[in-house]
């Protein structure tokens, strides 16, 4: 590679902290692979040179760039996350093992123990548990003092608990979090100075790619490594900051020269990975935000091919434009594995998936899709239906005995299994109460045996559970129509089945597909990528499909102030950037019938690049 004067500069760069600040695609991360490269060809011992990022794949990826680089000759440069440096410093101290480290479903259940402890108005645990590991890994990744925090999932005082109750829960289990192996480290290294003293001389040369995700953690403990030497070497890329909302904090690398006062900086402004269209019409959107570090990105390629930016009348239409053009495409020569599908919520991808199943394509998810009959609103369904198969157990009375409102109090369930003779009974002197459950009894009744399609009609319609869903949209002011989604997904999965029976066995073959698909490692087979946004940053594809740019799902519903909607557009910027060749970014006009809008960030650049169809 001929690298450009500025890149060689950072290459070559020896000693002390340097900074280097850039768009996407102008060759950071080679630029650090090769630095690796440089400092062993300088004499540097290669055992103490540490290059870290933020996600294992980027680690894995790095470390074999510079395996080629190095063409064969034994170099034991350290690549790795910040975690997994973090707890070989927490290992070596404490002898932890990494089954210690808790695992995602794990944390989860946790939490579930926990919440079952609170009388807590949820509707999407699910949802609420991601959101309080979010602000939880926030608010320990920044060092928050408790006492005046206030929580934006719910009451200060019941976030505290809750937090109380995790951090007692891993304890007693022996067991930590990802933030707890920051929090540990940092503690280790601030009172032990022999064991700091020990990583200083062992890190002596530090490299750290994304740079703008760092949290405040993170970069208090890299400074008391760093700290006799300061041969701190740091790339990053503000307008690619989308971990905030976990505490990532881009300010961080914009002040680094306080912190470090004779940092040199270089400033990267070719980028040699995109087409020309691309990379103006990546930077139209991005430059809609007022808080960012206003950088030159020149394209390297001369030109390129136009980004197509379409909208169609239904999603249905756009999964099978994408499926159409995959077969295109690899048919003209493009393998499957540079083909990638980005979306913004994992949820998004389902039924694109499939489609790509039905035609054979094959493709990796990156993320795990959640199972959809995990979803509350699938479990309020099996609850009705689980009842009218004469099941009695309390749970399932409890899911549904409310929506739509009933107004049947807690209390009324005071045994483990419930009959409509008990509620009868308890509510024997309220005439109104009795009648509405005759009417409970009545759809129950009629619910018996019905084929599962023809049942979610009637708890939809009849029973009135979309009125609640729409209710409750309103109330959590969200789109009620994402909440139909789930509905209509149900439908779709049930419609050729005749039985409850049958609908639950295919929930349990369903289940075990998708475990299965999360076991398969098709890294190095032939295969698209499907994969979030987030998860995105950093790689890059000869073609690259956005699907569903449409207002609400990005910028997310859940972007409400300014800051979120700069980092929904961020992250929009960050997906763009990641094709070399071809950016399709497709929206769709309707679903089920709603009337949609394009996202906001496809007007931001759609005069130029509308296609016509
Ligand atoms: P991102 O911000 O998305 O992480 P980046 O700045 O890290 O991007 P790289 O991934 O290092 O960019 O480089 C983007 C592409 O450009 C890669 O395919 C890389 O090989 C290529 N590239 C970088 N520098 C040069 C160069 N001087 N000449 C030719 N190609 C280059
Ligand atoms: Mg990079």
């Amino acid at each position: 590679m001929n690298f450009n004067g500025a890149q060689k500069e950072a290459i070559e760069h020896k000693d002390g902290p340097m900074l280097v600040l850039a768009g996407p695609g102008s060759g950071k991360t080679a630029v650090i692979t090769e630095r690796a490269k440089r400092l062993v060809e300088l004499g540097v011992n290669p055992r103490k040179v540490l290059v870290v990022t933020f996600t294992k794949a980027a680690a894995v990826e790095m470390k074999q760039r510079f395996l080629q680089k190095m063409n064969g000759s034994y170099a034991p440069v350290q690549f790795g996350t910040f975690h997994a440096i973090f707890f070989s410093i927490l290992k070596h101290a404490y002898h932890y093992s990494p089954n210690q480290i808790i695992r995602v479903e794990q944390k989860r259940q946790f939490f579930r123990d926990i919440l079952s402890k609170y009388q807590l108005d949820i509707q999407d645990e699910a949802e609420f548990i991601s959101d309080l590991e979010s602000e939880i890994s926030l608010v320990k990744g920044e060092m928050m003092p408790l006492e005046h925090y206030y929580s934006s999932n719910c009451a200060a005082d019941i976030f505290r608990d809750i937090l109380n109750d995790y951090n007692t829960m891993l304890r007693q289990k022996h067991m930590l979090d990802f933030d707890d192996m920051l929090v540990y480290c940092y503690d280790l290294l601030s009172q032990r100075g022999d064991i700091l003293a020990m990583w200083q001389s062992q890190f002596e040369y530090v490299l750290i790619d994304e740079f703008q995700d760092i949290s405040k953690i993170q970069y208090e403990i890299v400074k008391m490594l760093v700290e006799p030497h300061r041969n701190l070497f740091i790339v990053g890329d503000d307008d690619q900051s989308i971990y905030r909302f976990r505490g990532a904090k881009p300010e961080i690398m914009l002040h680094f020269e306080d912190d470090f006062k004779d940092t040199k900086k270089v400033l990267l402004d070719v980028n040699y990975r995109s087409g020309k269209p691309i990379v103006e019409a990546a930077l139209k959107v991005v430059s809609n935000n007022e808080k960012r570090f206003e950088k030159k990105i020149y394209a390297n390629q001369k030109e390129g091919e136009p980004v197509s930016v379409v909208g169609f009348s239904t999603m249905r239409e756009q999964n099978k434009r994408v499926v159409e053009r995959i077969i295109t495409l690899h048919e003209s020569g493009v393998p499957y594995k540079e083909i990638a599908i980005l979306f913004r919520t994992n949820s998004q991808p389902r039924a694109l998936m499939e489609l790509l199943m039905l035609y054979n394509i094959p493709f990796c998810m990156q993320d795990s899709i959640p199972n959809i009959y995990d979803h509350w609103i699938a479990r309020d369904i099996i609850s009705y239906i689980k009842i009218a198969m004469g099941n009695r157990e309390r749970k399932y009375f409890l899911r549904i005995a409310n929506r739509p409102k009933r107004y049947i109090s807690r209390e009324a369930f005071e045994y483990p299994e419930v009959s409509f003779e008990d509620l009868r009974i308890f509510y024997q002197d309220k005439k109104y109460m009795l009648d509405r459950i005759d009417d409970w009894e009545y759809d129950m009744e009629w619910l018996k045996d019905q084929p599962p399609y023809a049942a979610i009609q009637y708890i939809r319609k009849s029973i009135g559970y979309d009125d609640y869903l729409q209710e409750y949209a309103d109330y959590r002011r969200i789109r009620v129509e994402e909440l139909y989604e789930v509905l209509d997904e149900l439908l779709e999965g049930c419609r050729p089945l005749k039985t409850y029976e049958e609908w639950f066995l295919h929930m349990e073959e369903y289940k075990k597909e998708l475990e299965a698909q999360k076991k398969q490692d098709k890294k190095e087979e032939d295969a698209v990528v499907m994969e979030t946004m987030h998860r995105s940053k950093g790689l890059e594809y000869d073609t690259v499909f956005i699907i569903d740019a449409n207002e609400g799902v990005m910028p997310h519903n859940k972007a409400s102030v300014q800051a979120d909607l700069e980092e929904e557009r961020r992250l929009f910027y960050v997906a763009m950037t990641r094709a070399k060749r071809k950016l399709y970014i497709y929206y769709s006009k309707e679903r089920y019938n709603k009337k949609l809008e394009p996202s906001r960030f496809v007007y931001e650049l759609i005069e130029k690049n509308r296609e016509n169809f």
